[in-house]
């Protein structure tokens, strides 16, 4: 049991880690990526899986007691089972968010280690609007993956994220099927990635989520902040809402989250542009796992109050695609 923790100077304690195995993805969602992809990393700049191993049992030492594998799609990295497997054996949770294309061949395993959450994004439930948003035709294998995982009570939440004029006609039919297959729905604010890519023009609050879906369930109930990244919703008293304030950035003051990026890069918020470079210090045969600690521990320490604070400090009002810090 780890007695140590990483505390900021706004009292809030970093317990949950965010690692990001890839910036590779094999679907193009409109919102996170164009076409052509971005600027790939490449391999040789990317964390090893020892590396991200020997970074992370510093960051349990610590004190996070939480873990989630996110990207880049997760499952497009090779051998993602043998991190996935190390890790379980590190921290008391590892969940993961993915588009599920890839899940079929590994419910075993996620059944083995126990996966404590999966997180699926999903952002229409009609394949043609699935394919217009993904640019990839892969509806059916994802609703069929979803499926067989509420099936195996494989323990999922589905995030959507919202686009006016683009899906936001489908929030309450996911809230239906949320309340049917007795899953969390969650409901992200989409986020500008870069200057030009749209989704200002498509932007819908969370307070404009919430009272869409409050026109056709009056019951929808807000339940009080417990410290997570979404504000969470009854619905007939039952937890099936989530919405998450991603780019309004009002639950900035019980943040718990800090990320280390495919390439490496510790960062102390969705919101900032840069980090502390752990993977050339984990590179470096200079460098000691009490260095990394105590660079880990400077860095939380210069983590700003909100998000806003973060992105005052960046120039150009531009943000890195999604999935270059995972989301
Ligand atoms: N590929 C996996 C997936 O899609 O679940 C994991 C990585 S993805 C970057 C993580 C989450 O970020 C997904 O739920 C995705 O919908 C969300 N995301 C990506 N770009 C976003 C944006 N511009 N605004 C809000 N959420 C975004
Ligand atoms: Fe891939 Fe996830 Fe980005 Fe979609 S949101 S392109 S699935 S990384």
């Amino acid at each position: 049991m780890s007695h140590m923790k990483l505390i900021d100077r706004h009292n809030r304690i970093a317990k949950y880690l965010r690692i990001g195995v890839t910036d590779r993805c094999n679907l193009r969602c409109r919102y996170c990526m164009p076409e052509e992809g971005i600027d790939f990393a490449h391999r040789n700049d990317i964390l090893s899986y020892e590396e991200i191993i020997r970074i992370s049992k510093l960051f349990s030492k610590l004190g996070v007691e939480k873990v989630r594998l996110t990207g880049g799609e997760p499952f497009v990295r090779k051998d993602i089972d043998i991190l996935l497997s190390s890790l379980s054996t590190l921290f008391d949770k590892v969940h993961i968010t993915t588009n599920a294309t890839l899940l079929s061949g590994y419910i075993d395993l996620l059944k083995n280690i126990n996966v404590s959450g999966l997180n699926i994004s999903i952002d229409s439930l009609d394949r043609d609007r699935f394919f217009m948003i993904t640019r990839r035709d892969s509806f059916d294998v994802v609703m069929n993956n979803i499926l067989k995982c509420i099936e195996l009570k494989i323990p999922v939440k589905l995030n959507m994220v919202v686009m006016k004029g683009v899906n936001d006609m489908e929030v309450i039919d996911f809230v239906k099927f949320g309340l049917h297959h007795n899953v969390e729905v969650r409901f992200i604010e989409a986020m500008p990635f870069n200057d030009d890519d749209g989704n200002r023009d498509v932007y819908m609050s969370a307070a404009e989520i919430s009272q869409l879906i409050a026109t056709t369930f009056p019951s929808l109930h807000k339940l009080i902040a417990d410290g997570s990244s979404s504000d969470k919703y009854t619905i007939h008293g039952r937890p099936i809402v989530g919405i998450i304030p991603a780019y309004s950035r009002s639950l900035c003051g019980s943040c718990d989250r800090i990320r280390l990026t495919p390439q490496g890069e510790f960062l102390t918020c969705l919101y900032a542009q840069s980090g502390t470079n752990l993977l050339t210090m984990v590179r470096d045969v200079n460098v000691s796992d009490t260095d990394i600690q105590q660079a880990i521990m400077d860095s939380v320490l210069q983590k700003k109050k909100s998000g806003f604070e973060e992105e005052a400090l960046i120039n150009k009002n531009a943000f890195r695609s999604m999935t270059t810090i995972g989301g």
